[in-house]
């Protein structure tokens, strides 16, 4: 359904967003890769990208605390690869300590990494999607991007933010072919959440499926989302079918915000 499309996954070389790389290049698209990680390991999945979609696959180690790598990332994608026809904001990372407790460092990396790399990733597409009348710019937000949890302040701020960035590009771009939309996922088993798990059980001295509960408790289902999953949303987001979807938020979170 890809065939021709150029996309652009941040931090996918984990998780959901390597998830969606992979999804995307199944259906054909070129693909660029971006995150941390294991050269050989990244060097593999960019390998085995090219191969499913039987069209190109590129890696760009831009951090997205950078905003200046975060230029040189899409520019480079453009080069190998073609105009960008899909930005797929999902780079993200967290970081759990009551407000009066967190560090300021760390705060500015949330909003750095998890809302303002959309902007500039965001910014530099834009004029190209506009001017070909086509594109998808599709964020990776939260169940923490329409509700709060304590001790998360910097990754709720960020999520709430990045919701209504969402929208904005949105009403920007409603005439000219191109969408901008968000998914907001409950907790899925990434290394993101497993740190989480890994914390709560030394911090409480429990077992590691007593923490997995403890995380589960505002997940109705009390069932982890699988990335195929929010993976699989993505890609319906950037085929024809979703032409008239716009500005939306999508929550795959087993109920969690219905409450
Ligand atoms: P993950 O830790 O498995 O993957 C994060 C990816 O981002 C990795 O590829 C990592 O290398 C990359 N990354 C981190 N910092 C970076 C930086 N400065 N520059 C470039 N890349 C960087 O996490 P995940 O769970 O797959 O999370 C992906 C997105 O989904 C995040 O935005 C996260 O907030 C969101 N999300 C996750 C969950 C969940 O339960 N796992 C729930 C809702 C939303």
């Amino acid at each position: 359904q890809l065939a021709g499309r150029t996309a652009v996954v941040t931090g996918s070389t984990s998780g959901i967003g390597r998830a969606i790389a992979q999804f995307f290049a199944r259906e054909g698209a070129n693909v660029l890769v971006n995150g941390f990680g294991d050269a050989k390991e990244i060097e593999s999945l960019r390998a085995s990208l090219a191969k499913e979609s039987g069209a190109k696959a590129a890696y760009h180690g831009a951090d997205m605390s950078k905003p200046a790598e975060i230029e040189a990332m899409i520019r480079a994608a453009e080069k190998e690869l073609g105009p960008v026809d899909i930005l797929v904001n999902n780079a993200g990372i967290q970081y759990v300590a009551p407000v009066d407790e967190f560090p300021t460092e760390k705060w500015d990396a949330i909003i750095a990494i998890n809302l303002s790399s959309a902007f500039h990733a965001t910014k530099h597409v834009l004029k190209g999607m506009k001017a070909r009348r086509w594109g998808r710019v599709i964020n990776i937000a939260s169940a923490h991007g329409l509700v709060a949890s304590p001790n998360k302040s910097a990754y709720v701020a960020a999520k709430h933010g990045i919701v209504g960035f969402t929208k904005t590009v949105a009403l920007e771009v409603a005439e000219t072919g191109v969408r901008s939309n968000a998914i907001c996922p409950g907790f899925v088993l990434t290394p993101l959440v497993q740190k989480q798990i890994d914390d709560l059980a030394k911090q409480h001295n429990i077992t590691a499926a007593a923490a997995k509960d403890m995380i589960l408790a505002p997940q109705p289902t009390k069932e982890f989302v699988k990335i195929e999953e929010i993976a699989a949303m993505a890609l319906y987001l950037s085929t024809e079918a979703a032409a008239q979807i716009n500005g939306a938020s999508f929550s795959i979170d087993g109920g969690w915000t219905a409450k």
